[in-house]
């Protein structure tokens, strides 16, 4: 009764375990997905930010120099004033090579040519106008720089009305994508270890003009993390500035986009030429993947632990469902000892009390009461026996030295000591002998128990039949070697095929056997098993429930050169 409710406790133990754990899971499941949202929020804030940044910066590059040209220059521009201002610039200038040639192009005076103007004053011949559409303004208010992305190069016009002239401030390509994007990239796109994104500006068609791998050049990536168009054209239609971060809507969804000062581009510059900026997370991929697989890593790592829990649980519930069992069965094991105790001692203390008091004086029934107790007597040392054997046994005593020993010889003592057991009830015993078996190498001792545990039981369970069947023969292995075997047989209880498995288990006792009152310990097969084994034996059995069962006790044959029983 004790033990169901417990049962039903472990169960709900159990169930409510699994549950909790489901739920957990869930949860875990949410919190995770939540989590690499707003970490994919949060990166994407952090991205437009940065791009915003570089935007910044790299204008800073281009406004020290066109400022500084505004300041010096202030109106009027001659090469000498240019070439004065050029030095004030490349006092402060981070990237003093960045500007590569300066050109002053006076109409009036040449068209079609240029003259160069370097920071040194040294004066310099004409040299063909670069490639540029310059139409002059008449309005001072229109925008001063403008940026060809072509070239590349800044132009301004100084001074309008009739004779307008134009600066013309064309940048290294080289200086640009070896120094100043480098650095950039680094400032803005680097995290503990290194970039962090990969970055390339691509300076109209073709290979990109800086790329942090060359791979990342090659051609503008379709599965990029942002965009800036650098000197300001919308990058499609729907976005509200140049830049364009593709992960996720920004935290604050809605506001404009960052205002941004550009260098506008001359009327008419074909699309293709603009400098686009592109940035895509290193680590596993565009930003959106890189999340995915942190989630699901999250998930794994979440769903490794749980596992392990439940692996815990199950392994714990294992245990003590084992321990319980095991408690049950040495209780049971303790009352079939007692069991076995009880009627010969109750045997010899009656033959005892009788003597003692007188009641039996004749010298034949002496001698009779001195029989019983010697054999109750040895009953109890057998019992006593078995159970020390197992013990040593189970206490991993050292196995015994083996040597060759007649079986016959020991079947014969064992059916003595069983006919003792029988009490002279009307046995018959089939004992069929091959004539000429050879020895076994083994323990006499051993051998003699195993017999005596399979005998008995053929004896105890042998029903109304009264039969006991021994035959001892050989036979060959599938590895060619010989093997004495004996069969024990008897026509009695038989053993269902659930029980087969069980019955060399230490303690465990058949339910017929404990319903029909049959005396035992549950330790005699397991003895018996233990002991074959030491021998390098087997013991098997067949077995039809309600027509007996046989035991087959198998050991190699010994050595012809051991072969002297
Ligand atoms: P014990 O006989 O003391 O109970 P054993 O270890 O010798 O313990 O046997 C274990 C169980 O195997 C027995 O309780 C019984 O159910 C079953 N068993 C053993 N031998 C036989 C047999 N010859 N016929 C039927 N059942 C048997």
């Amino acid at each position: 009764m004790r033990r169901l409710g417990q049962g039903r406790l472990l169960t709900a133990a159990v169930v409510a375990t699994t549950a909790a754990l489901i739920v957990f899971t869930v949860l875990q499941y949410r919190s995770s997905r939540e989590a690499a949202e707003a970490t994919g929020l949060r990166l994407a804030d952090t991205l437009q930010m940065s791009l915003v940044n570089w935007h910044v910066d790299f204008e800073r590059s281009l406004t020290g120099l066109t400022g500084t040209l505004d300041v010096q220059l202030a109106g009027v521009a001659t090469p000498e004033r240019v070439s004065a201002a050029l030095r004030v610039w490349r006092r402060t200038a981070r990237y003093p090579a960045l500007v590569r040639q300066v050109l002053l192009y006076v109409p009036a005076t040449g068209a079609g040519e240029a003259v160069p103007v370097s920071a040194d004053g040294a004066p310099s011949g004409p040299v063909p106008l670069p490639p540029i559409a310059l139409a002059p303004v008449t309005d001072a208010s229109a925008d001063p720089w403008l940026f060809h992305p072509a070239i590349p190069a800044l132009t301004r016009q100084v001074g309008v009305g009739p004779d307008p002239r134009w600066l013309i401030v064309v940048i290294d390509r080289d200086v640009l994508g070896r120094a100043l994007l480098p650095d950039l990239a680094l400032r803005y796109f680097s995290g503990t270890d290194g970039l962090d994104y990969d970055v390339a500006l691509f300076a109209g068609p073709g290979r990109a003009l800086y790329a942090s791998s060359p791979e990342f050049g090659a051609s503008p990536a379709p599965d990029a993390d942002g965009l800036l168009n650098v000197f300001g054209r919308r990058s499609s239609p729907r976005a509200a500035g140049p830049y364009e971060v593709f992960l996720a809507v920004p935290l604050k969804a809605g506001a404009p986009s960052p205002t941004v000062t550009w260098y506008p581009l001359p009327a008419g510059a074909p699309e293709a030429d603009d400098w686009r900026l592109v940035v895509r997370h290193r680590r596993g991929g565009a930003l959106g993947a890189f999340l995915a697989n942190a989630q699901r890593r999250d998930l794994l790592t979440t769903l490794g632990a749980l596992l392990l829990l439940v692996t815990s649980i199950a392994l714990l519930v294992a245990a003590s469902t084992r321990a319980q069992r095991l408690a049950q069965l040495q209780m049971s094991f303790v009352t079939a000892v007692s069991h076995e105790l009880r009627t010969p001692l109750a045997v010899i203390g009656s033959a005892a009390d009788n003597i003692a008091r007188g009641v039996v004086h004749e010298a034949s029934r002496l001698a009779e009461y001195g029989q019983v107790i010697g054999q109750q007597t040895r009953q109890l040392g057998s019992l006593v026996e078995r159970i020390l054997l197992f013990a040593g046994r189970t206490g991993g005593a050292p196995r015994p030295a083996l040597r060759p020993l007649a079986v016959p010889d020991t079947i014969d003592a064992t059916l003595s000591t069983i006919a003792e057991l029988t009490g002279g009830a009307a046995f018959t015993v089939d004992r069929d002998i091959q004539p000429d078996l050879p020895p076994v190498l083994g323990d006499p001792t051993a051998l003699a128990q195993c017999l005596e545990n399979l005998l008995t039981n053929a004896v105890k369970y042998a029903g109304t039949e009264r039969w006991i069947g021994v035959r001892a023969y050989t036979e060959r292995t599938a590895a060619g070697a010989v093997e004495v075997c004996v069969d024990v047989s008897d026509r009695g209880l038989g053993i269902p095929a659930a029980e087969r498995g069980r019955i060399f288990e230490p303690f465990y006792r058949g339910p017929a056997a404990i319903a029909a009152q049959i005396h035992g310990t549950g330790l005699g097969l397991a003895l018996a098993r233990s002991m074959a084994e030491m021998m390098d034996g087997t013991i098997t059995v067949r077995s039809q429930p309600g027509q007996g069962s046989t035991f087959t006790l198998r050991l190699p044959a010994a050595p012809a050169d051991r072969a002297h029983a």
